[in-house]
């Protein structure tokens, strides 16, 4: 090996090393908003930023770092009922509308 070639190798060793440390660092403190429906993830949003998110039956709400179903027209109500969840692995289900927000 060239000394040209093991500066190189070393710096994309340190630029790889610095990626997955900025990843972790990204991983523990941003929170995400998966949207699912039909089982399907459609949207993914940051719970860092507030905002509305409308979708066919059902408005959610992202506001401080929670998440919340402001309305459905589902009959049960239930995800409204929900109320708020923050944490990685929460979710709020519209099973009549098939609607899943998750958190990741
Ligand atoms: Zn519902």
């Amino acid at each position: 090996m060239k000394k040209g070639d093991i500066i190189l190798c070393s710096a994309i060793c340190v630029f790889s090393a610095l990626l997955a440390l900025l990843f972790l660092t990204f991983k523990n403190n941003g929170k995400t908003l998966i949207v699912k429906v039909d089982n399907k993830p459609l949207y993914e949003y940051s719970l860092g930023t507030d905002r509305e998110i409308e979708l066919e039956h059902n408005t959610a709400v992202i506001k401080d770092g929670e998440v919340y179903m402001l309305e459905a027209d589902c009959k049960n109500q239930i995800c409204v009922r929900t109320g708020k969840i923050s944490k990685r692995g929460e979710c709020i289900v519209c099973l009549p509308n098939r609607v899943i927000l998750e958190i990741k």
